[in-house]
């Protein structure tokens, strides 16, 4: 099972876009999709925090996850940023280390085999281990929406991150401070090819890390 949590809810309407949208009516409907994907796919049972415009707390998305005994967990939200040009997907995976809050991988772009071995040098558990495999696994899925200036892939020590054992990466799937993403991620079209993608990222990783049933 693969918990999908969908940013925000209820009051908590996360970031207000430029053009208008809520964060947290962007997050669920491509987390619907992405459920909808995986579910057809038969491979993976997705299962999503919220259904609805609700709020939860970060302990109950992760407690969720943790027990539920998810093989992953995916957080899905929006980014905002002062430049209205800083645009495209980034992924972020958990940090045990506080001090490495947003601290980039460094890799060239398109060498992932750089970044591959930068994520195998580092000495971790395999609970760690796990979430930089998802990561990278969501970043080479998600590449043609990477359109930042950095590699987009990070780490950091995010509170829901923090409070699982779980598998998890938080994707952020464009930036509401974008006069056109803005717009773009309204778009049903742009959802299902995110959603899509995002997908193509988990299964990879439950194929790699979660035995099939006999
Ligand atoms: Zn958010």
């Amino acid at each position: 099972m693969v918990m999908i949590d969908p940013g925000h809810g209820g009051d908590n309407t996360g970031a207000l876009g430029i053009c208008g949208i809520h964060e947290k009516n962007i997050t669920l409907p491509i987390a619907q999709h992405l459920a909808k994907i995986l579910r057809y796919t038969g491979r993976v049972k997705p299962w999503l925090t919220r259904n609805d415009d609700r709020d939860l707390n970060l302990d109950e998305r992760a407690v969720l996850a943790h027990r539920m005994n998810a093989s992953a967990l995916v957080s899905i939200h929006a980014n905002t940023a002062e430049n209205e040009h800083a645009q495209g997907v980034e992924i972020y995976f958990l940090s045990l280390d506080a001090n490495q809050r947003k601290r980039e991988v460094r890799a060239a772009k398109d060498q992932s085999t750089t970044l591959q071995k930068i994520l195998d040098a580092n000495t971790i558990n395999s609970q760690h281990r796990a979430s930089q495999q998802l990561g990278f696994l969501m970043h080479t899925a998600l590449k043609p929406w990477i359109r930042t200036t950095n590699t987009g892939l990070r780490q950091e020590s995010m509170a829901l991150l923090k409070k699982t054992n779980v598998p998890a990466v938080l994707v952020e799937i464009g930036f509401l401070s974008n006069p056109t993403e803005c717009v773009a991620l309204q778009k049903a079209i742009r959802q299902h090819e995110i959603a899509q993608a995002m997908a193509v990222g988990i299964l990879r990783f439950i194929a790699a890390h979660v035995p099939m049933p006999p």
